[in-house]
């Protein structure tokens, strides 16, 4: 007998989208859960935030959460975030983002598929399983973290406390759809200030003049990083691109500042390290001439490489066939996850994916997800991370 009806599910569902959680919040969905888990005799922890390197104090309503049942080796660590992007232009919505709507099996809202219906998936499947009195061997341990969308701060207070020391695999519930993913790129944010010396225009020589070196650094960059001939099989290629640039602020005046900011997509092939080794020559290059450029990768999440042929990505192939009725590629993606920073230090046979309900509309207005996909991850989950237990180490 299931704990949950359908309509349960997707009542819990609802819950959580009607949570505001745009970058903060996250520890009201985190008391929601909770108390979810509590009634159903599941002992969650709420952890308060860290201050970050966005904000000096800790703010208020921000938290993560950890779950555990079951006990002892192997641990299979499940992750999802709590947090959503911003909804963006709300007029342009055909319904409330926040109030779950249902259309031609669709539903829709902020946060349905990316990723409140996976973290709810991921909830449900361990309240089941507690109920069946499983998993009967090893552990499943839920990190539901904060801020992934920005800075991806709750995974790294997770990694930080040591919640991933003893895992044995990790399964991210991003939204992957019937795709499993294995492998996705890295991502350095960097932001260059350049110095430089006011004075009239009609008199450079007294000044000098922030926005060329900086300018130079962005187009000589844009070339290097184009011209590298290094591309992953899987991942594609290496990716470069100045998205801020700010300068001056009087046309007859030479600037005495100028910032940018750069976000470089990175590859095994050519690695975080990498990408800051060469942005560093380039700007050295113009401070020997003169310039004051600071270059700062305030973020850095490196490239997630994992095993193609593991037991999770057997299990997750073999049972999402068999419960979605088509085929389930095995592929790399683009975008950054939690894995990022939950898996730093685990080395490239570390058994990872990102397995979880969910479709191309994420970030965008009018989100949703397929209604029988998410009820499928509930079950889907469950016989998954039993069978992963039952059959790992
Ligand atoms: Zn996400």
């Amino acid at each position: 007998m299931a704990v949950f009806t359908p309509e349960q599910q997707l009542r819990i569902l609802s819950d959580l989208v009607a949570i505001q959680s745009a970058n903060d919040h996250e520890l009201q969905v985190a008391n929601y859960l909770a108390k979810l888990l509590g009634d159903h005799g599941i002992t969650a922890t709420v952890l308060p935030a860290e201050p970050d390197a966005d904000h000096k104090q800790a703010e208020p309503d921000r938290a993560n959460l950890v779950a555990e049942i079951g006990s002892g080796a192997p641990v299979l660590a499940l992750s999802g975030h709590m947090d959503t992007v911003s909804v963006g232009d709300a007029d342009a919505w055909t319904s409330d983002p926040f109030t779950v709507t249902e259309r031609d099996g669709l539903l829709q809202g902020r946060g349905t598929t990316d990723m409140k219906a996976g973290l709810a998936a991921m909830v449900i499947a361990m309240i089941e399983l507690k109920a069946q009195g499983l998993p009967r061997k090893g552990t499943l341990r839920l990190l539901a973290s904060r801020a992934e969308e920005v800075g991806e701060y709750g995974a790294k207070e997770l990694a930080r406390a040591g919640y991933m020391r003893d895992a044995d695999a990790l399964v991210v519930g991003e939204p992957s759809g019937w795709n499993i993913i294995y492998t996705h790129k890295g991502s350095v944010d960097f932001r260059l200030r350049s110095q430089g010396t006011a004075a009239h225009s009609s008199m450079p020589e007294a000044g000098f003049n922030a926005i060329p070196p900086l300018m130079e650094v962005l187009v000589r960059a844009q070339q290097e990083f184009n011209a590298r001939p290094a591309s992953d099989p899987v991942l594609g290629e290496l990716t470069f691109s100045t998205t801020v640039f700010h300068g001056g602020d009087q046309v007859n005046t030479i600037p005495d500042a100028a910032v940018a900011e750069v976000n470089v997509r990175t590859i095994p092939q050519f690695d975080n390290d990498e990408a800051i080794a060469l942005l560093k020559g380039l700007v050295g290059e113009q401070n020997r001439r003169g310039a004051r450029i600071s270059l700062d990768p305030y973020m850095q999440e490196p490239v997630v490489q994992a095993p193609r042929d593991s037991l999770l990505v057997r299990l997750a192939t073999k049972l999402g066939e068999r419960i979605s009725g088509v085929t389930t590629p095995v592929v790399g993606v683009a975008g950054v996850t939690d894995a990022s920073s939950l898996l730093r230090g685990k080395g490239p046979d570390f058994p990872f994916m990102m397995f979880g309900p969910g479709n191309e509309t994420m970030h965008t207005v009018n989100e949703n997800i397929d209604k029988q996909m998410y009820l499928d991850f509930v079950q889907l989950y469950q016989r998954l991370f039993v069978e992963y237990l039952g059959q790992a180490g």
